[in-house]
C-alpha cells in the first residue's frame, strides 16, 4: 500500500517533552511525537488509540519543529502508532536543519523514509520486517510476554548487524512475573540487555 504523503500535514496523537524510558537512550531528555496510524494490530499493543488517524490534528513539519524548539529539546523521538506509515522525509529535514537529533521507534513494517541518528527496531511477531531495517537498526528491542518469545527474539537478532544493541523488554502487564525469566536469560546470553521502561516506574510520560 502506498505511503501517505505529509503534504497535508502529519496526524499526531500527542506531543510531550519527557525522558526516554527505554533502551539505549534511557534517561535522556527527548521530545516525543506520537503519530497516528498503524495497520499491525498487535494484541499486546499499549497504544491502541493510535491505530486510527481519524480525529487527530495534522501538523506541518514547521509546526512540529516549533514545538520541539519551544520545549528546549535537543533530541526528538518519532513513535506511534507506526510512524513509518507516513513519509517523514520533510519532517526529518526540517528538524535536522535545527540541529535536533532524531530517534525513530518502529516495527519495521513500512518502507523507511527520512534521515535518522538512531533507529530502534521493535519487530512484532507475525508482522514482516522490511529488509532495510535489519541493516539500519542501531538497536533491536523485543517485547517478551512469554518464554516462547525468546526464540522469536533470537531469530530477529540473527538478522541485525553485529553492532546493533539488543534489548529484551517485558510486556508491561506481565512485567513483575516475567522479569526474573528475562534477567536469567540475559545472564546466560550476554548479547542481550534488559530494557525496563523506566518512565513507568518513575511515573512520567
Ligand atoms: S506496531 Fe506498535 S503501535 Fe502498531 S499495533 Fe503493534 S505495538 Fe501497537
Amino acid at each position: 500500500m502506498k505511503k501517505k504523503s505529509a503534504g497535508s500535514g502529519i496526524p499526531v496523537v500527542e506531543c510531550f517533552y519527557s525522558l526516554q524510558g527505554e533502551g539505549f537512550h534511557e534517561g535522556w531528555p527527548a521530545f516525543f511525537i506520537r503519530l497516528a496510524g498503524c495497520r499491525n494490530a498487535c494484541p499486546f499493543c499499549d497504544t491502541k488509540e493510535s491505530w486510527s488517524e481519524d480525529g487527530y490534528p495534522c501538523f506541518s513539519p514547521e509546526e512540529l519543529m516549533r514545538q520541539v524548539l519551544d520545549a528546549g529539546a535537543v533530541a526528538c523521538v518519532l513513535t506511534g502508532g507506526e510512524p513509518m506509515l507516513h513519509d517523514l522525509t520533510g519532517l526529518c529535514r526540517c528538524l535536522k536543519a535545527s540541529g535536533i537529533e532524531l530517534w525513530l521507534e518502529t516495527s519495521g513494517s513500512e518502507p523507511l523514509t527520512g534521515q535518522w541518528d538512531w533507529v530502534c527496531l521493535s519487530p512484532k511477531k507475525g508482522i514482516p520486517v522490511r529488509p532495510e531495517y535489519y541493516i539500519r537498526a542501531n538497536e533491536l528491542k523485543v517485547v517478551v510476554g512469554k518464554e516462547e518469545d525468546l526464540a522469536f527474539a533470537e531469530a530477529e537478532a540473527a538478522k541485525v548487524g553485529t553492532g546493533c544493541l539488543c534489548y529484551l523488554q517485558s510486556e508491561w502487564s506481565v512485567s513483575a512475573k516475567k522479569m526474573p525469566m528475562i534477567i536469567d536469560y540475559v545472564l546466560r546470553h550476554p548479547r542481550w540487555k534488559v530494557s525496563v521502561q523506566m518512565h513507568k516506574f518513575l511515573n512520567v510520560r
